[in-house]
């Protein structure tokens, strides 16, 4: 099915005739025959502010933007029709715009004073007008993927979906409800869970529930934990596999046994902690690969640890160190590195020679030819390093050559 675009004229007064708006059928309009707000659509999310924007555009009589509407089909492509034959439709953009104008009609919403019913009494004329204001709507129908690959475009313009957003489209379901529950509202289970004494998940995760931040997360780190490819382009694995599951169960056992652990092994909460790759960390020290690190202890022997590293001058970063408690790499403590001043004091003195590559010095071969280095051409180095207590002072600093700094297991 080829993609198809056709410009319309819709009256407020038809949008509007059926309107419900009910916290458990979700919002519907134009007879009935518009699912203004289907299972795919974000949470409503314009402020007040921008609802009278909305109503005295309309008022005034000014285009809003065009909305988007799609016809409505089934998983086998067929149209869904209402009761008496006609076509329906989702609509794709123009939510928020869409609820607002309705709202305002239903009386919900107040406009310098006045509700529509005020409007009515005191000047039907003008509620007349409200009510023919023409809206620009495009009626679009293809296959799900085409309407989707559209929707990201003219969704640019607006406040873009997340990719997230865009996905939870793709595997509407049980599932998803189910999910959306736990992990996408506003003081959700999955925002309010409680890790260690006073500090809640939210604390350990980026973004917001409302925005599908924390379902993205996870989702993520559970396609690791089971070894489901990446999502791309194509969708995610994990959410394909479990469309229609009627639970999310093992999602969220598996997001609580994340957070558990993660309070475990962290007694003390620390401000870095938030946002960092808990759910990847937990799958790793579950596949046994964080042996032999700092990890492998427990909470009070990592807390000493942390706590030494803190106050260790040469390491310059605080939320580095908990990677490093993972995995042991010290070039996540962002060490410190010798100053200028320094390395050209080094430089002069060992006469723009690499201690490695001078004969003379350190009985080494030449591996590029070369004695005598351009300052440019050399690097500050550890004499004892890190690991062994050596500090970033000059009596500890050697200048030595880019060959031999990226090859300092070979010295
Ligand atoms: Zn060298």
């Amino acid at each position: 099915m080829a993609m198809t675009v056709t410009p319309s004229q819709i009256k407020l007064r038809d949008l509007f005739d059926g309107y419900v708006n009910s916290e458990e059928d979700g919002v519907v309009g134009y007879h009935g025959r518009l699912d203004i707000r289907p299972k795919y659509q974000r949470e409503f999310i314009y402020a007040d502010k921008e609802q009278v924007a909305v109503i005295e555009t309309i008022k005034q009589g000014f285009p809003l933007n065009t909305m988007y509407w799609a016809i409505a089909r089934d998983e086998k492509g067929e149209k869904i029709l209402d009761a008496d034959g006609n076509e329906t439709y989702e609509l794709m953009d123009g939510q928020q715009r869409t609820i607002s104008a309705c709202e305002f009609l239903n009386n919900h919403i107040v406009v310098n004073f006045q509700k529509f019913f005020n409007i009515q009494k005191s000047t039907p004329d003008i509620a007349e007008k409200i009510l023919d204001y023409e809206l620009q709507v495009y009626i679009c129908d293809g296959t799900v993927s085409e309407k989707l690959a559209w929707f990201k475009t003219i969704n640019i313009a607006g406040k873009p979906l997340t990719e997230q957003e865009l996905l939870n489209a793709q595997y509407v379901g049980e599932w998803l409800t189910k999910a959306k529950e736990y992990f996408s509202k506003t003081g959700c289970n999955a925002a309010e869970l409680m890790v260690i004494r006073g500090k809640k998940a939210s604390d350990y995760l980026n973004g917001s529930p409302i925005r599908q931040d924390y379902l993205s997360t996870v989702l993520q780190w559970i396609a690791d934990y089971q070894g489901l490819p990446a999502r791309s382009e194509d969708g995610d694995a994990y959410m394909a596999n479990h469309q229609g599951d009627e639970t999310a169960t093992e999602i969220k056992n598996y997001y609580v046994a994340v957070l558990e652990w993660v309070g475990s092994k962290f007694k003390t909460y620390r401000k870095e902690m938030k946002g960092l790759p808990w759910g990847y960390w937990y799958n790793k020290f579950q596949r046994n690969e964080l042996a032999n690190n700092i990890i492998m202890k427990n909470a009070d022997e990592i807390e000493a640890e942390i706590q030494k590293l803190i106050g260790d001058d040469e390491v310059e970063t605080v939320k580095g160190i908990y990677e490093y408690i993972m995995d042991g790499e010290e070039k996540h403590l962002s060490l410190r590195t010798f100053d200028d001043k320094i390395k050209r004091k080094i430089y002069e003195k060992q006469n723009h020679k690499c201690p490695y590559c001078d004969k003379s010095i350190g009985g080494h071969t030449y591996p590029q030819g070369v004695t005598e280095y351009d300052y440019k051409e050399m690097e500050g180095d550890h004499i004892v390093p890190w690991s062994q207590g050596g500090k970033t002072e000059e009596n500890n600093c050697q200048m030595i050559c880019k060959w031999h700094n990226g090859h300092k297991s070979d010295n």
